[in-house]
């Protein structure tokens, strides 16, 4: 597999007038061609700032890159121009956000708005971009896409507009498309249908996906990897097999354990985990977790987890995986 994106000891703050808060801390991961990646963990915890700042979204100030890199096909990202980082994100990397509304343009028709991008990245004629457009429409499941081209987003469902940015977002063939709760503000119905259709397009295209997402339903069906962020960091990650059927971190268990065992559209849905994330602007020098952690030690207070290796690609920030650690009960828990 070839790597695609790289990030490596990335270093988000933000001034404020309290303080900086230290939003993102220390995240490496990658992203291989073809592969979907999911990002879980509740708000706050660094995920939407994570990829904003991969888009080249986070202004500067309030916004600090204290250090770190990303590299996107070998190239750094960070620091580039605004006028190379225009380039890559249009052509190379698409975004779809939580809210379509406020991403699309309300004064111009949608098919427009997908054939300007064609016309941006791919070099054609107004035509043949327009013809383009239309087969984008089709593709996101729109019926009746002739018609459809002439409409304003107003006259669009909340669904239809979601793929009307998945559209827009795939009109410049991207090699990564980052979706960040691309289905919050939908119905559950609409919810699985978008998500479907986002996993068919994958297939398709063999577009890598980085998705942000509160529902674990979604990560065990659509991703291959799972990282786990909490408090800026990222506390676990590995393979969706890892995570689901071998989670090593407490936080990491107690998102499994909130996953209600009843039927119906509720229970895929994230259940908060009792107590409060960390201050972020003076982070416990320990685990961040340990406040809401039933398993908190000595050390866990004292000194920061190391990523301790569990298996190929499964690593997780815990004390309790460090061979001294005392032996404890629970279904999640190491033997
Ligand atoms: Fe809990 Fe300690 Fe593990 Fe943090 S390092 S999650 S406090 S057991
Ligand atoms: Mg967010």
């Amino acid at each position: 597999m070839s790597r695609l994106l790289e990030v490596n000891n990335l270093q988000v703050n933000f001034k404020t007038y309290g303080g900086e808060v230290k939003a993102v801390r220390d995240v490496s991961f990658h992203v291989d061609k073809g592969e979907v990646v999911a990002i879980v963990g509740e708000s706050g915890s660094g995920k939407s700032v994570t990829v904003q700042t991969i888009m080249g979204l986070i202004p500067t100030p309030p916004g600090i890159i204290k250090g770190g890199s990303i590299q996107f096909q070998g190239k750094e990202l960070l620091g580039m121009s605004k006028r190379e980082m225009r380039k890559v994100k249009g052509s190379k990397i698409g975004m779809i956000f939580q809210d379509p509304m406020t991403s699309l343009n309300p004064t111009m028709i949608v098919g427009k708005q997908i054939a300007e991008g064609v016309i941006a990245h791919q070099n054609v004629s107004k035509q043949e971009a327009k013809r383009k457009a239309i087969e984008m429409i089709k593709l996101v499941g729109i019926p009746n896409p002739e018609e459809r081209y002439n409409q304003y987003p107003h006259e669009f469902s909340g669904g239809m507009r979601q793929r009307a940015m998945i559209a827009i977002a795939l009109a410049c063939n991207p090699e990564l498309l980052i979706a960040d709760e691309p289905t919050t503000a939908l119905d559950v119905t609409i919810q699985a249908q978008v998500l479907e259709l986002m996993k068919d397009i994958q297939k398709k295209t063999d577009t890598a996906i980085i998705l942000i997402t509160h529902d674990l339903g979604v990560v065990a069906e659509t991703a291959q990897r799972v990282i786990v962020m909490y408090g800026g960091m990222m506390v676990e990650s590995g393979s969706v097999f890892d995570l689901f059927e071998n989670p090593k971190h407490p936080y990491t268990w107690g998102l499994l354990n909130s996953i209600p065992n009843v039927e119906g559209p509720e229970k895929k849905k994230l259940i908060p985990i009792e107590g409060s994330p960390p201050d972020l602007f003076a982070p416990p020098k320990g685990c961040p977790f340990a406040p809401r952690c039933k398993f908190a030690m000595d050390i866990c207070v004292e000194e920061m987890p190391g990523a301790f290796e569990i298996g190929e690609g499964h690593h997780a920030k815990c004390w309790l995986n460090d061979s001294r650690a005392p032996k404890i009960e629970h279904a999640f828990a190491p033997e």
